[in-house]
């Protein structure tokens, strides 16, 4: 079995044990991966305090740093098709789609490049006439980042391009399920140049990997993607350290179709609005929310859409939908089917996983207008499933649209400006796409209210996040300063 290795200090290594990565188009496994315990996360941190501080860092211009990002750009974007084929081999995300992504993981570094230079402080009208008072913006220290398995370069590059942008150093926790496309980075990474240290990857699990890098008292902020039930995890953690965090969570992402909108158009958006990374999306729009009056002809020309998906290896470029990441994934998808069924939804298409090796659910389309709280609608599944909620007016489509304790995503299509700007206002989400889904871009904020957590990634705030302000004051006059306890 091929064996990957973690990179602590720009040194790689085996890890104190190992575990092994399940390939999910056959659900046996293929190759070793460190897993870093206590020892190894400590190492990890020292590396990332001692690189902070070093003057090889400390010291280096903005401009270098962005410099040194571009060239880490160039270097993903030289070897994007072997890190989409092992993102493909370790988490089954089909090939077609690491393929455009990892690409695009390049602009983000590109992007957090260009602002490297441009994080900027400020000078204050201080009300003192001998005082001189300006912001230093300086980056806030060691940074946890931890990411879960699905898009995980996609999902570091947003944390680790603005926290180097903005001169800190990183622990990077590739998730425990298909490190294997992070561990590569590490290799690409180190050829571009950074000190040593800059920037550890390394994978383990969560109760001990996860928890004491969090809770270590030298992180001084972790920023987390996952989900809400380990996002308390990583606060109850931040207890220890006091560190800030940043959290991108799920979501349950109402997708709203009224009566005036392109129909076709729609239905491609909801189809790769649900079913494009085989539902293991947090922006997924899982709930679709449809006007009463076109329900049947959507719902007609959409099953037929879901069926004809072409299901098979992810390695395949002719694939869409391919195997979910893990067996757990197959389980909650499966009982949250049945349980929503047994509480009145009507399953359309799909239900039950295919009956094939790996792990394969099928696009499912499961009808809960008269069950509205049924779990298929309140609980994020992270597959192939789409919950379909219907209205008559545009109140209530709102209503159900905001019927949910998270606010990642959300999609309004309507050929109505001021009905659409009315649903803009009152959508409680980080992101409203109008009559479009899932476009995303360095430049664009992302992050969510609610259960979907907090913080921005994305875009010139994200990079402001990983600073802290200090105060700088300068007296400018030559008088001596008297004394405090003469009295005059
Ligand atoms: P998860 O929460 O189970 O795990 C995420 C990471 O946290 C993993 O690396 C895991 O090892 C680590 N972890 C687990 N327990 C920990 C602990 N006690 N302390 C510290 N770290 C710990 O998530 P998952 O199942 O791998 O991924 C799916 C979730 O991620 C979904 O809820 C999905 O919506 C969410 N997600 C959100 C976004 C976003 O940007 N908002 C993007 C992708 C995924």
């Amino acid at each position: 079995m091929q064996q990957f290795q973690q990179y602590i200090g720009g040194v790689f290594s085996n890890g104190s044990a190992t575990f092994e990565s399940m390939d999910p188009a056959t659900g046996t496994p293929w190759a070793l991966m460190p897993e870093a315990k206590t020892e190894d996360v400590n190492a990890a941190v020292k590396a990332a305090r001692d690189a902070f501080f070093a003057p090889e860092w400390a010291m280096m211009t903005a401009s270098a740093r962005g410099k040194l990002l571009l060239r880490l750009a160039d270097l993903i974007a030289d070897n994007a098709e072997t890190l989409a084929k092992l993102e493909t081999r370790d988490t089954g995300k089909i090939i077609r789609e690491t393929s455009a992504q990892i690409a695009y993981v390049a602009e983000y570094y590109r992007y957090y490049a260009g602002l490297a230079d441009k994080i900027e402080g400020a000078h204050l009208p201080i009300d003192k006439p001998d005082m001189d008072v300006w912001l230093r913006r300086e980056p806030v220290g060691v940074v946890a980042a931890v990411v879960p398995w699905n898009s995980q370069l996609f999902l570091s590059a947003v944390k680790v391009g603005p926290a180097l942008a903005a001169g800190c150093t990183v622990v990077l926790k590739a998730s425990e399920d298909g490190p294997a496309p992070m561990l590569e980075f590490a290799r690409i990474f180190d050829q571009a140049g950074f000190p040593a240290g800059v920037l550890n990857i390394i994978t383990g699990f969560g109760a001990e990997c996860g928890a004491v890098l969090t809770s270590h008292p030298d992180v001084d902020h972790v920023a987390f993607t996952g989900g809400p039930e380990t996002a308390r995890h990583i606060v109850r953690n931040s207890a220890e350290n006091l560190a800030s965090t940043s959290l991108e969570l799920g979501g349950k992402s109402p997708f709203i179709v009224f009566d005036d909108a392109d129909i076709d158009s729609a239905v491609n958006a909801q189809i790769s609005g649900i079913f494009a990374a085989t539902g293991q999306s947090c922006v997924a729009g899982s709930r679709l929310i449809i006007s009463n009056r076109i329900k049947d002809v959507f719902l007609e020309r959409l099953k037929a859409k879901a069926e004809a998906i072409v299901i098979g290896a992810p390695d395949d470029m002719t694939t869409e939908v391919g195997p979910l990441c893990t067996v757990g994934q197959v389980d909650t998808a499966t009982q949250l089917c049945a349980a929503s069924e047994a509480a009145g939804a009507t399953i359309i298409t799909g239900g039950t996983p295919l009956k094939r090796a790996g792990t394969y659910f099928p696009p499912t389309i499961i009808d809960c207008s008269d069950v509205p709280q049924a779990p298929c609608v309140t609980t994020e599944i992270f597959g192939p499933v789409l919950s379909l909620l219907s209205f008559d007016t545009e109140a209530e489509a709102l209503r159900l649209a905001n019927d949910t304790v998270f606010g990642l995503a959300s999609g309004v299509f309507t050929k109505d400006l001021t009905r659409a700007h009315r649903m803009i206002r009152g959508i409680r989400a980080g992101i409203v796409w109008v009559n479009t889904y899932r476009a995303v871009s360095p430049i664009a904020p992302f992050g969510g209210h609610g259960l979907s957590g907090h913080g921005r990634e994305g875009g010139l705030q994200a990079a402001l996040d990983y600073t802290k302000v200090k105060s700088v004051w300068l007296r400018t006059s030559d008088d001596p300063i008297p004394d405090p306890f003469v009295m005059r």
